[in-house]
């Protein structure tokens, strides 16, 4: 063989396996376009609005939650009218989807409670423009109650500047910039009160949305989202916690064992959100990576997610990565020459702008993707090398079709992806169910991705759907 085709066959051979692997990659990770609208949204944020919101929400002394509420300078019934108006204002750019309430009720005595007091959450709700998705909704909240030492201190200096203005600064940014552009699906951004008081104020709305069924497909709440030196001396810029739970909650027994029999303790609804805000929100904001922390809270403590969750609704929480504890649930002073209190000098609001940013790119693609899919099962009695995947047709008019996700069981976040087309079943052909974690997600014509819907064991071969097409493929 002369060298030259010695040559040209080893560079053919090379390009052969070059192009292969080419091939399976691209069938494992469909490459993602960015999708201009959370672009802009994401752009649009501004630290300097957070920054004069967190120092008018400072200015009003103290928020406490029995605090004065008809002065009309200091304590939280000013920062409540404050905040209605600044909804309101957000809400012009609207063209009238957004409207703005003060959800209020009165709280009997309570153990932080000492005598029955008005709360009031601000809520500011974008409809969505899809009929068949306008009522799949979508919260965002901030707690705008703040506290000193003690929870039922209605007197003394409470600024919150971190805990919560920076959460709740967030959120009426996040209406601002949002108001303007067009969804699918609705998205609530609220303001709550008695956060402090053991979570009044989201009990509340989670409640009376339990009550009217309303169908809340994700809550995210920010608290305490602006100190970036901890007190234990680190400084981080760069990261941000989303808190999410492994096991939900509200799990039934029959869900308990369930779970016990094919696994999911790493694969809640909740989690899937949380994955989900780690993909979006290290796509589109490139100043701050996601640190998904395996907890509904932080060890031992709580916040306003948790009352969504205890009611089935898939919640997380963003909190910045290292507190200080001198600038939280603090009366001001200086002591040894350490300055105590929740100031806004402790505050960078060009952090909570990027918090802000994964908030609202994570949010702006829930409400343009399709519904995660329903009633997704893996047919569990067939003894095969192969996993039988089953799932309810989505009802979007600009469906494009499903990708199911899998990974290995130790794997933390989804790794491989396949582009299935728009179908309801779908096998994976030598891939056994004993050795992978499977979910299913939507996807619309721009792109524009679902969470995953992890699936629950089926245990007998339903009838097929006659609608839908059945396709098999075998896996790389
Ligand atoms: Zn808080």
């Amino acid at each position: 063989m002369k060298p030259t085709t010695l040559l040209a066959r080893t560079l053919f051979c090379l390009f052969v396996f070059w192009s292969t692997a080419n091939i399976s990659i691209a069938q494992q990770h469909t490459p993602v376009a960015r999708n201009r609208t959370i672009s802009a949204i994401v752009r649009d944020i501004d630290a300097r609005n957070i920054e004069q919101s967190i120092r008018k929400l400072v200015s009003f002394g103290t928020r406490n939650t029995l605090s004065e509420q008809n002065d009309p300078k200091r304590g939280i019934g000013a920062a409540r009218d404050w905040l209605y108006a600044e909804f309101l204002k957000a809400a012009e750019s609207s063209g009238g989807r957004m409207t703005v309430e003060k959800q209020s009720y009165e709280q009997g005595k309570a153990q932080r409670v000492p005598q029955p007091t008005i709360i009031t959450n601000v809520v500011a709700t974008l409809k969505g423009t899809q009929p068949e998705s306008s009522d799949r909704i979508y919260v965002v909240s901030g707690h705008y109650d703040s506290m000193c030492n003690s929870t039922t201190d209605a007197k003394c200096d409470a600024p919150g500047a971190n805990d919560d203005a920076s959460g709740t600064a967030a959120v009426l940014e996040m209406a601002r910039v949002m108001a303007k552009h067009q969804f699918e699906a609705t998205i609530v951004f609220m303001a709550v009160a008695g956060e402090e008081q053991s979570l009044l104020g989201s009990t509340h709305f989670a409640e009376q949305a339990k009550q009217k069924n309303w169908n809340i497909d994700a809550m995210f709440t920010n608290d305490i989202i602006g100190n970036t030196l901890g007190g234990n001396g680190v400084r981080d810029r760069g990261m941000v916690r989303v808190f999410s739970e492994g096991v939900p909650t509200n799990e039934t027994p029959a869900e308990a064992n369930t779970r016990r029999s094919v696994g999911g303790e790493n694969d809640s609804p909740s989690r899937q959100l949380a994955r989900f805000i780690k993909e979006i929100g290290d796509r589109y904001v490139s100043q701050i990576k996601v640190l998904m922390v395996y907890r509904r809270d932080r060890y031992g403590r709580g916040g306003d997610h948790i009352p969504f969750l205890e009611r089935g609704y898939p919640a997380v929480r963003f909190t910045e990565l290292h507190e200080d504890f001198r600038h939280q649930h603090q009366n001001v002073r200086v002591e040894n020459g350490v300055q105590f209190g929740d100031l806004p000098e402790f505050v960078d609001f060009a952090y909570v702008a990027n918090v802000a940013r994964v908030n609202a790119a994570s949010l702006a693609m829930l409400v343009l993707a399709p519904a995660r899919p329903k009633g997704v099962t893996i047919l569990s009695t067939r003894l095969s090398h192969d996993t039988d995947l089953r799932w309810e047709a989505n009802k979007e008019a600009d469906l494009a079709g499903y990708e199911i996700v899998w990974r290995d069981t130790t794997a933390a976040v989804w790794t491989n992806s396949r582009t299935v087309g728009k179908v309801t079943t779908f096998t994976m052909k030598g891939m056994s169910k004993d050795n992978y974690f499977f979910g299913v997600r939507a996807i619309d014509k721009d792109g524009n991705r679902s969470p995953v819907t992890y699936p629950r064991p089926q245990t007998r071969q339903q009838p097929a759907d006659r609608t839908t097409s059945t396709t098999t493929s075998s896996a790389p």
